[in-house]
């Protein structure tokens, strides 16, 4: 097997497979070892861990993370690439590759259905490493946390812009709605920086890995958690606007005046902009709504 994690390897690979990449699809494939080595020691892996791929390309990462663990699942959505897998990864028995959507796949119920047979690894909860593809990162990320899928780490790679987004503190320009949900799952922490130089080909940003730790319980508690949300995403809709006219804009049913108490009641200066609250402040507004 020639060496993968280098253009010249990464190249003849796909020659010899007449592969042409799918930009839509953003198949840029990583080739720098150095990366590869970092992102397998920010997933942590442990021998008796079930870790889930999503988009393992021509299974340079897939390989070894493999290693060192128990079981890999790999889901890959372009149907090309899996005689290349079956070649690179021959020989791993305890690697299996799905062909599917990541966007459209129960991660919980493809975890059980391939690990009850082999061994009693119901109910622990597992990882996920993804080179994600750009045009699917934000809806993959919302699904995911949102479903709250039984898995402990999320090891991400992602545009520079959308890490900062996903690790910011409020007051800062990339704190947003994606920024709320995320933290409110999950512990963000933006662990290196990759060049757009260690992928072929390479893309026209530069990346950054992401380490997500799932929080066994939010971190702040609601009433209701939709509220909350819809509470957070008015506060966004209208960034230019203070608290008081972003929410009387864009949430219907409760007029200025009630606003005014809402936020009074809450301790909140009306006259804020809602990129400044920290999520126990946007968790107290969205109770406040419930309780008066
Ligand atoms: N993991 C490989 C690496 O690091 O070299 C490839 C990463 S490449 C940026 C993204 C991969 O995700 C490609 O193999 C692409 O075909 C796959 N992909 C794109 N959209 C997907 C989706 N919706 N579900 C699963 N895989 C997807």
């Amino acid at each position: 097997m020639n060496n993968l994690a280098s253009v010249a390897g990464t190249r003849a690979l796909l020659n010899s497979y007449g592969f042409r990449y799918r930009k839509s699809l953003g198949q840029n494939f990583l080739v720098d070892a150095g990366i590869i080595q970092k992102i397998v020691d920010t997933v942590e892996p442990a021998p008796m861990d079930v870790v889930i791929e999503i988009g393992p390309g021509l299974g340079t990462l897939t390989r070894q993370i493999a290693r060192r663990v128990r079981m890999l699942l790999a889901v890959e959505i372009d149907p090309r690439l899996l005689p290349i897998l079956a070649d690179t990864l021959s020989g791993y028995n305890h690697i299996e590759i799905i062909q599917g959507d990541a966007l459209e796949i129960d991660f919980d119920h493809l975890v059980a259905a391939k690990t009850a047979s082999e061994f009693g690894q119901e109910g622990k909860p597992y990882k996920l490493v993804a080179n994600l593809p750009y045009y699917i990162t934000s809806p993959l990320l919302t699904r995911l946390v949102l479903e709250r899928f039984n898995m402990s780490m999320m090891v991400i790679m992602v545009q520079q812009e959308v890490a900062a987004r996903l690790t910011a503190a409020p007051g800062n320009k990339s704190y947003g709605s994606l920024s709320v949900l995320i933290q409110y799952f999950t512990e963000p922490e933006l662990v290196f920086q990759v060049p757009r130089t260690a992928f072929h080909p390479s893309p026209g940003v530069d990346s950054a890995v992401v380490q997500l730790r799932v929080r066994p319980e939010p971190a702040v508690s609601v009433l209701d958690e939709a509220l909350f949300f819809k509470v957070v995403r008015a506060s966004f809709a209208r960034r230019r606007k203070n608290i008081l006219n972003a929410l009387s804009g864009a949430m219907g049913g409760i007029s200025k005046e009630k606003w005014r108490i809402i936020l009074e009641k809450a301790g909140i200066d009306p006259g804020r902009r809602g990129e400044t609250f920290s999520l126990t402040e946007f968790a107290t507004v969205a109770d406040m709504i419930k309780v008066l």
